[in-house]
């Protein structure tokens, strides 16, 4: 496991994100974690030489801070570094939590604090509840080691938070296709030019770039047969200089021996890898998206008045994504009609200049998040 100084410590560059563990009840989301298949990927890790392990106030309603406590009871305190996290939102009593996460982990310090999920709306919040101050306190008195943040925010909060006072660090979503499509790039190099080391979430996009469309996949086996595909998404962040640890929320040892693989040296993507992982990543772009230029000619003639270039950007998300629909990003969508008052009369599609199958795509989405 290759290793980077962080300030006066090292810290392995991959590390463990411990909020996808195996539940005992896979079908009952508050059943407690599966004890004896977490421990062993934490084991499993820990005797990899990783050295980082991830967890928050709210994974797992808690129970993934007591399952990371109790399983590296077994380890030297000082060989191992624990990262913690405060969501305002989710219990604002910031002196409470704090005590409670102590508790639950079995520690006496958390290593690496983060104020959780920055975002537009809430950062003010963060800065003014008082609860910078305090644990600022918790630093001087030697309970946190370090003192970051992570985020979803967009670039202008990023910076006006990251500005707003000396950080030790912060977390941010990054991986290639939020650096090629979204703001990643521009938040990397706000915390770049701020002099803030960065710990990476996502590299795989919540699992979405770890198998792509196989057009896209048949350019990266071909460039490269012996690397994966979710082994390009962590080359390309391993990659990034001001990139520290980049967290990887293994739950199988397989998965596990493929990181650990990309992560047992220093190589970097070459100029020449850039390029063809471009090339894959716009492939499977296209797959995936649908080519709505938002010139909004469908919306006039909707008699449900469904605002459809705003819900297609919602489609599109989701196929990045994996998973369900983003209900945040559905519900904000300001629209007299939903997908699914959609009555598929076809105005719409018969005048699209993109030939866009938009009833199908709105029923889909409809379908999805019911
Ligand atoms: S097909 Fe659906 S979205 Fe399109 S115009 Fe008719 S009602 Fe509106
Ligand atoms: S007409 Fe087609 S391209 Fe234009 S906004 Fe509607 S769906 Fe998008």
């Amino acid at each position: 496991m290759i290793k980077k100084p962080f300030k006066d410590i090292e810290l392995s560059r991959l590390g463990l994100g411990n909020m996808r563990y195996i539940l005992t009840d896979p079908e009952n989301g508050n059943s407690p974690i599966d004890r004896p298949k977490a421990h062993a990927v934490i084991d499993a890790a820990y005797e990899n030489g990783i050295n980082y392990f991830d967890t928050a106030y709210v994974y797992n309603s808690g129970d993934s801070e007591r399952c990371l406590g109790e399983a590296m009871q077994k380890y030297p305190r000082d060989s191992f570094y624990i990262a913690d996290k405060f969501h305002q939102h989710a219990n604002p009593d910031y002196e409470a939590v704090f005590e409670e996460q102590l508790k639950r982990l079995q520690t006496d310090r958390i290593d690496f604090y983060l104020l959780h999920c920055i975002m537009d709306g809430n950062a003010d919040t963060y800065m003014n509840c008082g609860c910078i101050d305090y644990f600022l306190k918790q630093k001087e008195l030697g309970r946190i080691r370090y003192l970051g943040f992570s985020s979803h925010a967009g670039p202008d909060t990023l910076r006006r938070f990251a500005s707003f006072r000396k950080w030790d660090f912060a977390q941010i979503q990054l991986n290639y296709y939020d650096w090629y499509y979204n703001t990643a790039k521009e938040e990397y190099e706000i915390l770049t030019e701020l002099g803030i080391p960065v710990m990476v979430m996502e590299p795989v996009r919540g699992g979405r770039l770890a198998s792509l469309t196989p057009n896209a996949e048949a350019v990266l086996k071909k460039a490269h047969p012996d690397w994966s595909i979710p082994s390009w998404a962590m080359r390309f962040v391993k990659s990034l200089a001001n990139t520290q640890v980049i967290l990887s929320g293994m739950n199988s040892l397989e998965q596990m021996n493929d990181n650990l693989n990309t992560f047992s040296d220093d190589s970097v993507l070459s100029e020449a890898d850039q390029a063809v992982l471009k090339e894959a990543a716009d492939l499977f772009r296209a797959d995936i998206v649908v080519p709505c230029t938002a010139c909004r000619y469908c919306t006039e003639g909707c008699p449900m008045q469904i605002n459809i270039p705003e819900y297609l950007k919602v489609y599109n998300e989701w196929k990045a994504s994996g998973g369900r629909p983003d209900m945040d990003l559905y519900n904000a969508v300001a629209s007299e009609g939903t997908p699914d008052m959609c009555i598929a009369c076809g105005a719409c599609a018969g005048i699209c200049p993109q030939s866009i199958a938009i009833p199908d795509l709105l029923k889909e989405l409809a379908d999805a998040v019911k």
